[in-house]
């Protein structure tokens, strides 16, 4: 999958949000620049095929936390900006 092309047309729907943290996608330029992510999910098949948006906040965190330490913080940092 070609990110910057699936960046540009989502963008242009102006309907992307982060997968994870629900941080809405900039303008197609600037999420190219800030290193947003395009994936497909294949592992669920109830979501097979869906592609979905990966911010580089959620991105850098899953790195250094992996995936379940990623998770758990993710809950606190996005309850945190919403309650
Ligand atoms: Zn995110």
């Amino acid at each position: 999958m070609n990110v910057p092309e699936a960046l540009h047309a989502i963008a242009s729907t102006g309907e992307g949000y982060c997968w994870y943290c629900d941080q809405r996608l900039p303008g197609a330029e600037e999420a190219v620049r800030d290193g947003w992510d395009v994936q497909r999910l294949n592992s669920d098949p109830a979501l097979r095929d869906s592609i979905i948006l990966v911010c580089p906040t959620c991105q850098r965190e899953k790195a250094e936390l992996g995936e379940e330490g990623f998770l758990r913080n993710l809950s606190l940092r996005v309850c945190n900006s919403t309650c």
